[in-house]
């Protein structure tokens, strides 16, 4: 027999020849923290409330001992009745997980299927018709199919919870426990959050039945292999700072993230317009386009992928060098989950904050929230003082100020040109014409005077504001 230090490290975890056989075609050596730790107590029937980050390989820590399961248990699948559901708040991220069942499971002849909103259901229809083992699902979707009897959840033994406190930000918590009464109150549960607010917990409490408590990190920290770094900058001087860093071909991977669908469109037009392959995903995106935009970043024909945060929930893409936050969230989650998309899977990332002085308390309380001190890098031309210095509130308050201040700016902007729209939207094709592809300039390689934040000229011109479309003076 096989003595116990000859069995590889996934052996170790008692996982069978088609799961090991499936992790070595993927490349995978030895599970991660979360992994190791979590997979037996799920192979041995428990409740799981897990604390993990997207990252951790919290997806494989679940998907692995399901697929053990339902092959050791294994019998054709009926149509339109799953054995095991995921809940996931974005498509993409049920997306995601759908794919890596797929791949895990690929040496058994086990089946899933993913619904989500936002695209015909008839494709998905056609999947649950034809029977799975296991259903990835967003909530909304899946109360629609079960209302159309096209899925009945009366057969679920496992159900997983994934993200929890993002599908608590994003308003589901009705439709999980609409979907809780659907279920097999017989079942094991799977809870996984990568903070755990008020809420969380409470859900958690009641759903789950003597769990296992799973925490490979704690609360809030990011990711320790993401260098980290701050440039203080004007808010006119964001896109301007924004190009210069991108001269810089070490950036070759870029994800950017914004705070609002119309900036993203934004930034996206600017750097388009300067010959730099950008894409962007938001929730006014659709579907197949933010699909595209993430396939064509993957296979790196993107540069730079502009994306909010909701939409970023579950980007798994190999390879990116950089997170630049364009501008910060208030949420310290955000922040952390923002610059988990580099550094994945052990290799090292580079994140980069460009901070106005309205932003500054949100980055000290990132920074006293996950106990590490971000980079502050002063040898930038854009460099400001002025937001350097600027004075630092309770978040609350900072927040605040800064949505008054954005309420004047939309205000002004929609001067007497019949009423803009609140919150984003498509402001970006709003007001005027101006199109920068149409007057290409050259980047400036070392921007303007240092004297003043004022005085620095954009790389588009004097003076201009990030996201003024009046063209340059010459
Ligand atoms: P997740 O936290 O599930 O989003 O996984 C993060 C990344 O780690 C994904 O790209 C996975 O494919 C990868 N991954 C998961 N488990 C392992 C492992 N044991 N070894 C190497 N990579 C892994």
């Amino acid at each position: 027999m096989e003595s116990n230090s000859e069995k590889s490290p996934f052996e170790k975890l008692l996982l069978i020849g088609p799961i090991l056989k499936a992790l070595s075609a993927t490349g995978y050596k030895t599970p991660t923290p979360i992994q190791k730790e979590a997979i037996p107590f799920i192979l041995n029937n428990q409740d799981i409330l897990g604390i993990a980050q997207t990252g951790t390989g919290k997806t494989a820590a679940f998907c692995l001992p399901i697929i053990q399961k339902l092959y050791q248990t294994a019998f054709k699948p009926r149509p339109g009745l799953p054995r095991a559901l995921v809940l996931a708040p974005t498509r993409e991220l049920a997306l995601q997980i759908q794919k890596n069942f797929e791949t895990y499971s690929q040496f058994t002849k086990l089946t899933s299927a993913v619904v989500f909103g936002g695209v015909s259901q008839v494709p998905q229809v056609e999947a649950l018709g034809r029977g799975v083992d296991l259903l990835v699902a967003t909530t909304g979707r899946l109360l629609d199919l079960v209302q159309q009897r096209k899925v009945d959840l009366k057969n679920i033994e496992i159900l997983v919870l994934d993200e929890a406190d993002r599908m608590l930000d994003m308003g589901f918590f009705p439709h999980i426990h609409a979907i809780l009464e659907m279920v097999p109150k017989k079942r094991q549960t799977l809870f996984f959050s990568a903070t755990m607010p008020k809420e969380c917990n409470v859900l958690a409490q009641r759903i789950l039945k003597d769990p296992a408590h799973v925490e490979v990190t704690p609360e809030i920290k990011t990711a320790e292999k993401v260098e980290q770094s701050v440039i203080y900058v004007t808010k006119e001087n964001k896109l301007n700072l924004l190009f210069n860093l991108l001269e810089n071909p070490e950036l070759s991977k870029v994800i950017l993230f914004v705070e609002m669908k119309h900036v993203a469109n934004r930034i996206t037009e600017k750097l388009v317009a300067q010959k730099i392959p950008t894409g962007a995903i938001h929730s006014d995106k659709s579907q197949g386009a933010r699909q595209k935009a993430l396939e064509d970043f993957q296979n790196n024909k993107l540069r730079v992928l502009v994306a909010t945060d909701i939409a970023s929930r579950g980007i798994d893409v190999d390879g990116i060098t950089h997170v630049i936050n364009f501008d910060l969230s208030h949420l310290v989650e955000n922040y952390v989950h923002r610059i988990g998309r580099t550094a994945r899977a052990g290799s090292v990332g580079q994140a980069i904050t460009l901070c106005t002085g309205e932003e500054k308390s949100f980055l000290f309380a990132i920074e006293k929230e996950t106990r590490q001190t971000i980079k502050v890098i002063k040898d930038n031309p854009y460099f400001s003082e002025e937001a350097f210095n600027a004075p630092v509130y309770g978040v609350g308050k900072a927040k605040a100020m800064l949505e008054a201040k954005r309420e004047a700016n939309r205000n002004s902007n929609r001067g007497g040109g019949g009423g803009g729209r609140r919150g984003g939207g498509n402001g970006a094709r709003r007001g005027g014409s101006g199109n920068n592809a149409s007057s290409p300039r050259k980047l400036a390689t070392s921007p303007a005077s240092k004297s003043s934040d004022q005085s620095k000229k954009s790389s588009f011109g004097k003076k201009r504001g990030s996201f003024s479309r009046n063209k340059p003076k010459k």
